[in-house]
């Protein structure tokens, strides 16, 4: 594979050998003058994804820009990894997984076929389309909540499943964050990288942190904040601060407080303070998530889904005791030993 096209694509096992063959070092990715670009290149891959989620790509003006830009995903792994916090890890796997769906959208089936097969993932051509073997799919779909990804909804042949190339390269892109996610929590921070990124280090860390602080949730009449788990907080301020909240977020958020007994009027209420606030879309979301005009009351996601949305801000010491976010809030009421200002959950968290 080609230097530009690793640029693009830079989670292939081939890219450290491409970096290997060019004689570069890990000294020299710290702190070779002539690499300067490349480690501004990394730090800005990290605050992109920080900040808007997905990792922009550039065309290549030349092969060595391919080559820098190829530098900067080892140099971002480190700092994220170096970091060791696992809201900047989710964040920055899933804008590496996002940004490789989109510009998966463009390639041909058969380089389909190539990343599935560097990750592991048994999917071959099926007349312009995907087929999935269904333990992958599966593997990489169960935490995706919508119908349209249930196995018993789509066509299945002789054990594979059947797929358009978009819903393949979505699959795909879990496996990328899923693989990613890993790769940062395995990795082994040296000496060398600690004091090599240190000023980085501390801008990123810095970031985070203010990230986080941004987001100060105010109360909500019978529903105790205070119980809430990180990620429903910080979903919750991010609403009330008029952030822009994926889809996944504002379900979770939703179905979270339907859960603790807040009625439809006043969890819309929360939303009618958003600068660009849709009454009408915000309405029909609501009712639909609350079963009032579908056939299904959700609860929120638990938190491996969470998580891989990448909606947990991290766990905090509570959170290591239960897999729900409902469980922490009921957990956090039995651990104030009181019976609960709110209205309990209407169904158990699994
Ligand atoms: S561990 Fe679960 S409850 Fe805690 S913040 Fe993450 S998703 Fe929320």
């Amino acid at each position: 594979m080609d230097v530009r096209t690793l640029a693009r694509y830079p989670f292939f096992k081939e890219s450290g050998q491409l970096i290997r063959s060019k004689d570069i070092s890990l000294e020299d990715l710290v702190g070779d003058i002539a690499l300067e670009r490349a480690r501004l290149m990394g730090k800005r891959r990290v605050l992109v994804a920080l900040e808007k989620g997905e990792v922009p790509e550039a065309p290549f003006a030349s092969e060595y820009e391919a080559l820098l830009e190829l530098l900067s995903y080892p140099v971002a792994r480190m700092m994220v990894a170096s970091v060791q916090d696992p809201y900047l890890t989710r964040r920055y796997a899933l804008s590496e997984a996002v940004a490789a769906n989109s510009r998966l959208q463009g390639e041909e089936i058969v380089f389909i076929e190539a990343v599935a097969k560097e990750l592991e993932v048994d999917l071959s051509r099926e007349n312009g389309s995907a087929r999935i073997h269904f333990s992958d799919f599966l593997r990489y779909t169960n935490q995706m909540r919508s119908k349209t990804w249930k196995l018993i909804n789509q066509i299945v042949d002789g054990g594979y499943v059947i797929l358009t190339k978009q819903k393949a390269i979505r699959v795909l892109q879990n496996a990328i964050q899923k693989k990613i996610e890993k790769e940062l929590e395995e990795m082994v921070v040296n000496d060398l990288i600690l004091r090599g990124f240190q000023g980085q280090l501390d801008e990123i860390r810095g970031i985070v942190a203010e990230k986080k602080a941004r987001f100060k949730a105010e109360d909500l009449g019978k529903v105790r904040i205070t119980r809430f788990p990180p990620c429903m907080y910080q979903l919750l301020a991010m609403v009330q601060a008029g952030e822009n909240v994926p889809h996944t977020g504002r379900f979770a958020i939703v179905s979270f407080l339907h859960n603790l007994g807040m009625s439809n009027e006043e969890i819309f209420n929360v939303f009618a303070t958003v600068p660009d606030f849709n009454e009408r879309k915000t309405g029909y979301q609501i009712e639909h998530i609350t079963g009032k005009i579908s056939s299904t009351e959700y609860t929120p996601p638990e938190c491996a889904t969470m998580k891989s949305y990448g909606l947990c801000p991290g766990p905090d010491e509570t959170c290591l005791r239960i897999r729900h976010p409902l469980s922490y809030y009921r957990l956090k009421a039995r651990m104030e030993g009181q019976k609960g200002t709110g209205s309990p959950p209407r169904k158990a968290a699994k």
